[in-house]
């Protein structure tokens, strides 16, 4: 029998990532996605199948995070064999600005899914996308053993479901899993997002079409991976065995400014040049330095990083030098499918 997976928040980065990656492995794959007045489904365009196709294989529903009770409706119709929890609100500037929003998707969220599981009774395993921002302020290396001192809402609120997951597989026995996810990135990564944020801009310096790029913090240490092989980390977490917490991580730092470089390197341009600061894009309480220690992945998932972030950068150059010579020609169309 295939199996069927449920993937909150599959109009994501890692939502259209992880369906490509369950549908090539035969999944019937059930997508959650909230209402939007416009499309939202770019991401996942290119594997969406009508529902008049027969025998399809993907299927979208609107259900919010907010609705505990669509949660439990949902899952009792499906029954799914495992259920991925990637949906949030996920950016941590805004979640100073939408604390109690950022509280009630990112951390009630998960425990609406948690609960909705108990009642809906399915026998079903999870996948709770934790990140390394609760580890916030503790300094790096950081592994599973490391304490949380989050610096952000956002932070805060995915403490609260990493520990709801930790006490549903306590108390309730329920096979929950913790992937503890450093930064990844890719052509699909949000466009607020630093990397994106600076490889759009490099493209568009280039076509002559922006003269300056505007950031906040250059210093911040983050550990930058590609998201395609994060995916792959977050499915084999659920096919162990025993339900267990992982850090997902490439072990290399790099600060916003070494990535300036190798993605203004890519097309041969000097980003001091470019680059202008502006104290808007600084947070309240900075995180000033994450780097993983995946060494239990490494160990007992076989996974390890391959692409660092010199190599993300040039990828995520080229894919939106790409993208924009598309739209400059009047074909929009993704170009990183
Ligand atoms: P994205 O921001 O790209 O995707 C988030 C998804 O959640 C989108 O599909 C979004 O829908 C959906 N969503 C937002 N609000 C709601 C809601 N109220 N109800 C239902 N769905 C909602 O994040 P990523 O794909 O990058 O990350 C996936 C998960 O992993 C997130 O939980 C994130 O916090 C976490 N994470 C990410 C890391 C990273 O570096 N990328 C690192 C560690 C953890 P819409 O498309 O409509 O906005
Ligand atoms: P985060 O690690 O989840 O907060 O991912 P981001 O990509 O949003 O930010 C990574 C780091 O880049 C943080 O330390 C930010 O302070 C820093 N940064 C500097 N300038 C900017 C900017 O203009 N936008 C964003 N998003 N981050 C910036």
């Amino acid at each position: 029998m295939p199996k069927t997976a449920v993937i909150t928040g599959i109009t994501g980065q890692d939502g259209s990532y992880l369906a490509e990656l369950l549908l090539s492995k035969g999944y019937e794959v059930h997508g959650l996605m909230r209402r939007s007045s416009s499309f939202n489904t770019e991401r996942i365009d290119h594997i969406y199948q009508d529902p008049h196709t027969p025998d399809r294989r993907l299927l979208l529903h609107h259900v919010d995070l907010s609705d505990g009770v669509a949660l439990v409706n949902l899952l009792r119709d499906v029954q799914p064999d495992e259920v991925y929890n990637l949906g949030a609100q996920s950016h941590v500037r805004v979640s100073f600005d939408a604390p109690l929003y950022t509280g009630d998707v990112t951390g009630l969220g998960a425990v609406r899914l948690l609960e909705a599981i108990r009642a809906s009774g399915v026998q079903t395993r999870l996948y709770q996308a934790s990140s390394s921002e609760m580890f916030g302020a503790t300094p790096p290396p950081q592994n599973e053993a490391t304490p949380f001192h989050p610096r952000s809402p956002y932070g805060c609120a995915k403490v609260m479901a990493y520990w709801s997951t930790v006490n549903y597989r306590e108390a309730y026995g329920l096979f929950g899993v913790n992937g503890i996810l450093f930064n990844h990135e890719s052509p699909r990564r949000g466009e607020t997002f630093v990397t994106r944020k600076i490889t759009r801009a490099v493209a568009r310096i280039q076509a002559g079409l922006q003269e300056h790029l505007y950031l906040g913090n250059l210093d911040a240490v983050r550990d930058w991976g590609y998201a395609p092989e994060y995916v792959e980390a977050m499915w084999l977490m659920l096919q162990q065995d025993e339900p267990d917490d992982y850090v997902v991580a490439t072990g290399v730092a790099a600060t916003v400014r070494d990535f300036l470089q190798a993605a203004f390197d890519a097309v041969g341009l000097d980003w001091e040049r470019y680059v202008r600061f502006d104290a808007k894009y600084e947070r309240p309480s900075e995180v000033d330095a994450l780097i993983g220690d995946a060494s239990k992945a490494k160990s007992l998932l076989d996974w390890s990083a391959k692409v660092q972030f010199d190599e993300l950068a040039r990828i995520m150059v080229e894919s939106d030098t790409r993208q924009l010579a598309d739209e400059l020609s009047g074909h929009r169309v993704r170009v990183d499918r």
